[in-house]
């Protein structure tokens, strides 16, 4: 049976991640991963030789600590983009777009934040923390519907203290970036002359074993490692973990997930009268959010990828929407790109679950790493899956 001192299984940013730390140590690593393509969420649409559009994540930030860190090792810093500063503006069902700061009531706003900035987040939903920090009307006439856009769900039960934590900024990095070939293009530059193996196509069926070793199937194949390092959709890890840690796949089946259908388009630039923005927001609309391929500017193309909510609108009404949005017909549309995205959408009760997890696998040489432990950011995923790998690098029988 083929056998390595680590496995990694699922190559996203947590599994790209903790795979380059565990290697960079000086482990033997294989990585696994179901799809033909490395990325996961970061899911870029290449539809030209020289345009792609992100259908997943699209930005990120000089503060995503260890998955600069990855590459660096690649040696790839130097091929970071620096997004146009755009901003986001909001837009109505008759395609008028506005500024945020226009929803924003400054007189609640003053009256609140003295009282609302000290509160700690724990505990606390995004509703309850950032009502308490803005006033409830500025939170359901701004923040609601910004922050939907950003988890692609609702926002309000989401726990305040995932969403936007403060972390170290890395000085030579862009604040705010993309890659060429877009964040996919990112996650596989990891990849790309490895110090690890990696197996695209290589959907894992089953794990058996414990601490002494684990077996995990691939089809019909075997393969064996003394570490684990799981870092899948938390569905998956729950089903996956069902006979190797009972318990804490138990806990993991308690975590919901949310999902959104993305809509890529692509338009001939002359074509939409739009002013250039990094994307818009969506408020009680068919879609969260547009994010827009502006930031990265294109003579003669524009992106725009529509998220909607899921299971409102056909195909035909999804682009008759879009078209709509932007001011064009259906037909101006060169190209189109459809995919499903899927996240997890916790409530207060999950980080203390998290912590619960970790007590469990505390010692164990089994690590969790995914966007369900501390926060959906690509930067959130990474930290996770670095503190994971360590704790794996730094077991006794190591
Ligand atoms: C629409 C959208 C927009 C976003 N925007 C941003 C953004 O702008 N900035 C930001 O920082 N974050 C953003 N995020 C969040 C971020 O992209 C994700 O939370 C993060 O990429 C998740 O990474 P992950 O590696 O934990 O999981 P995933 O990316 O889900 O990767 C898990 C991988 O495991 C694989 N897998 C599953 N089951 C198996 C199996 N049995 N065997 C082998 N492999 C398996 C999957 O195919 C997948 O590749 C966005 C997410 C979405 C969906």
């Amino acid at each position: 049976m083929e056998t390595h001192e680590c496995i990694v299984i699922g190559g996203g940013v947590s599994g790209l991640v903790g795979a380059s730390r565990l290697a960079r140590a000086g482990r033997s690593v294989l990585l696994l991963e179901a799809e033909s393509r490395l990325g996961g969420c970061a899911r870029t649409w290449r539809p030209r030789p020289d345009f792609w559009l992100e259908l997943g994540a699209h930005t990120a930030y000089n503060s995503y600590g260890p998955l600069l860190e990855a590459l660096a090792d690649r040696g790839r810093l130097g091929e970071l983009l620096t997004r146009e500063k755009l901003g986001y503006r909001f837009i109505d069902h008759q395609g008028a777009t506005s500024s945020p700061m226009t929803r924003l009531g400054f007189v609640e706003a003053a009256l609140h934040l003295p009282f609302g900035l000290g509160r700690p987040k724990a505990g606390r939903s995004v509703a309850e923390w950032f009502g308490g920090l803005l006033g409830k009307g500025n939170y359901r006439r701004l923040l609601a519907p910004a922050f939907a856009a950003v988890l692609s769900q609702p926002a309000d039960a989401f726990p305040a203290e995932w969403l936007f934590r403060r972390k170290p900024r890395m000085q030579e990095a862009p604040r705010k970036f993309t890659f060429s070939g877009g964040l996919q293009g990112l996650l596989e530059a990891l990849a790309e002359d490895a110090p690890f193996a990696v197996r695209p196509g290589a959907a894992v069926t089953a794990l058996t074993g414990g601490r002494d070793g684990y077996e995990i199937r691939v089809g019909d194949e075997r393969l064996a490692c003394r570490q684990l390092f799981l870092a899948v959709p938390v569905d998956a890890a729950a089903a996956l973990l069902a006979q190797v840690h009972p318990q804490a796949a138990r806990i993991l089946a308690g975590f919901p997930m949310a999902s959104s259908e993305a809509l890529g388009v692509l338009v001939p630039a002359d074509r939409v009268g739009l002013q250039p923005v990094a994307g818009l927001i969506g408020d009680e609309d068919d879609f969260w959010s547009v994010v827009s391929r502006d930031i990265l500017p294109h003579e003669s193309l524009r992106g725009f990828t529509f998220h909607f909510r899921p299971g409102r609108l056909d195909r035909q009404g999804k682009l008759d929407r879009a078209a709509a949005a932007l001011g064009v017909a259906p037909g101006d549309f060169l190209d189109v790109a459809e995919c499903l995205n899927r996240l997890p959408a916790p409530g207060v009760v999950h980080p203390p679950r998290v912590a619960e997890l970790d007590a469990l696998l505390a010692g164990e040489p089994l690590a969790l790493a995914g966007n369900y432990l501390n926060g959906l950011s690509l930067g959130d995923c990474a930290e996770r899956a670095a503190r994971e790998a360590d704790r794996l690098l730094n077991l006794k029988e190591s």
